[in-house]
């Protein structure tokens, strides 16, 4: 599981996050969303500690992520991109063994036996000597969320990864993140994809200025809004 507790975070004098709480409870696909620059992907910057909050607390199944050594947060908290972040110059095989050797110290045929079966779950295997320029979009962010997933972290992070998708190839990685969710991954997703979070999440998650304005079920956060800045941003979103 997944508590933010009272997270104020800075760039800065800018303050980014003022006081935000979230829950995330094991095998749960959280929804967030919210206007540009309302801090989302400053909120997922937080939990694998790409960036630490000034004051508050963040604890991964009850033990503050400040207590463990970055690096330890990002292997059991993994994240995917609105851009790839693939090595160019390596195949998509190559993309994932790296990562198994290097943080997962594997061997070089254990790393190939594991990335092989990650590449085929994501329906990629027959491309796995492709480098990440001869993919399609698609491809190439089904093999960043596979080599995510090669480091087995117990959440997964996605920060609009369909945003820079030509829009034929966006079904296929929003249906490859909806099978993960049935499958128990624990993740939080930051989208605009409307439809994605009203199927697909537990929990739909409202920001506003670096505020949790409403946190609620698909259900009550779409057909039910509280808050005037909720009401204002869906009859502008959907
Ligand atoms: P979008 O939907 O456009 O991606 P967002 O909700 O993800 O927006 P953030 O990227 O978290 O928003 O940004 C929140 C605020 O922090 C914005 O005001 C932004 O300008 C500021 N900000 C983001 N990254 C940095 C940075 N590296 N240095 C300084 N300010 C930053
Ligand atoms: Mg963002």
């Amino acid at each position: 599981s997944i508590k933010v507790r009272g997270l104020d975070m800075f760039y800065g004098d800018h303050q980014v996050l003022r006081g935000v709480d979230l829950s995330v409870a094991p095998g749960t696909v959280t929804c967030l969303i919210g206007p540009s620059g309302s801090g989302k992907s400053t909120l997922l910057r937080c939990l694998n500690r790409l960036v630490d909050g000034r004051s508050g607390d963040i604890l991964l199944d009850g033990r503050s992520i400040y207590q463990e050594k970055p690096d330890t947060v990002r292997r059991r908290v993994g994240m995917v991109f609105q851009h790839f972040n693939l090595f160019p110059d390596r195949t998509a095989l190559d993309n994932l063994t790296l990562a198994l050797r290097k943080v997962r110290g594997l061997s070089t045929a254990e790393a190939k036996r594991v990335a092989e079966a990650r590449l085929a779950e994501v329906g990629l295997l027959e491309r796995k000597d492709f480098r990440p320029a001869n993919l399609s979009g698609g491809q190439q962010q089904r093999v960043a969320i596979a080599r995510a997933l090669a480091m087995e972290p117990e959440v997964m992070l996605f920060d609009e990864v369909t945003s820079a998708l030509d829009p034929e190839l966006v079904k296929g990685v929003l249906n490859l993140m909806a099978d993960l969710g049935r499958r128990g991954m624990t993740m939080v997703v930051v989208t605009h994809e409307m439809a994605f979070a009203r199927k697909v999440a537990d929990q739909v998650v409202f920001m506003d200025e670096g505020r949790v304005i409403e946190a609620g079920s698909p259900g009550a956060i779409f057909d039910d809004p509280q808050s005037a800045r909720l009401k204002r941003f869906l009859a502008e979103v959907l």
